[in-house]
């Protein structure tokens, strides 16, 4: 994500009525924020908000939550939902390595990580979104069956991710090296923006949907 630090996001973030405040940050109160007990997805790492946004617009009946850290990149999103706002998307301004501090034990039916920063360096593996560390805390808040779906045209990072599957306890449903190629797994594929970018660039998109192992 190409970043600009824009004067005022933060501001801008602090007051919106989108993005949940960190003192509302209470596990547990999802069905509260929402004033219903739809099932709840999340994004992490959602960068602009396309992939949610539209995803939100076409599943009324779900309720969706994007987590960025970027307060400039944040509001892209919130941008977009001022001039198209939708009752079930709400935002939150966060590190990933916090997400237990808003969600409760299960409260989340599906995880979506798309396009995840690949931190190339060893010693930033941690880091990675889809690595073992983080497959931690999402077990944390993932349901019982719940399903987490990465994509990413990384194929470095997409490896790294498979395995760390087995030492944290995740088995895949499927795995594939060429989404797109894929007619069956394309039915109600959203775009990401990058997802948008990189294919158009002739990158083969890989994805995986897990679960956990009890
Ligand atoms: N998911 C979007 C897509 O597919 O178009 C954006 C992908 S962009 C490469 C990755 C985004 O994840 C960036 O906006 C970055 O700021 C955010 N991000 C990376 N690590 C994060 C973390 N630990 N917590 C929250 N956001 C994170």
């Amino acid at each position: 994500m190409r970043l600009r630090n824009i004067t005022g996001s933060k501001e801008v973030i602090a007051e919106n009525e989108f993005v949940v405040p960190e003192e509302e940050w209470k596990p547990g109160h999802w069905r509260e924020i929402f004033g219903n007990d739809h099932p709840l997805q999340i994004e992490v790492g959602m960068g602009k908000g396309k992939f949610l946004h539209t995803m939100a617009k076409l599943h009324p009946e779900i309720n969706f939550v994007g987590i960025e850290k970027y307060s400039s990149v944040l509001l892209r999103a919130v941008q977009k939902m001022e001039k198209e706002p939708l009752p079930n998307l709400r935002f939150l301004r966060m590190e990933a390595e916090e997400l237990t501090r808003a969600f409760g034990p299960g409260e989340v039916d599906r995880i979506y990580l798309n396009f995840s920063d690949p931190w190339p360096k060893d010693r930033h593996a941690k880091r990675r979104l889809p690595s073992r560390e983080f497959l931690a805390r999402y077990d944390v808040i993932l349901k019982k069956n719940g399903r987490l779906e990465f994509k990413t045209d990384n194929r470095e990072l997409f490896e790294f991710a498979l395995g760390e599957l087995e030492p944290a306890g995740w088995e895949a449903e499927f795995v594939t090296y060429d989404l797109h190629g894929d007619a069956d797994l394309m039915a109600g594929n959203v775009m990401t923006e990058y997802e948008e970018k990189f294919s158009a660039l002739g990158n083969p998109i890989c994805k995986y949907q897990i679960y956990r192992k009890y």
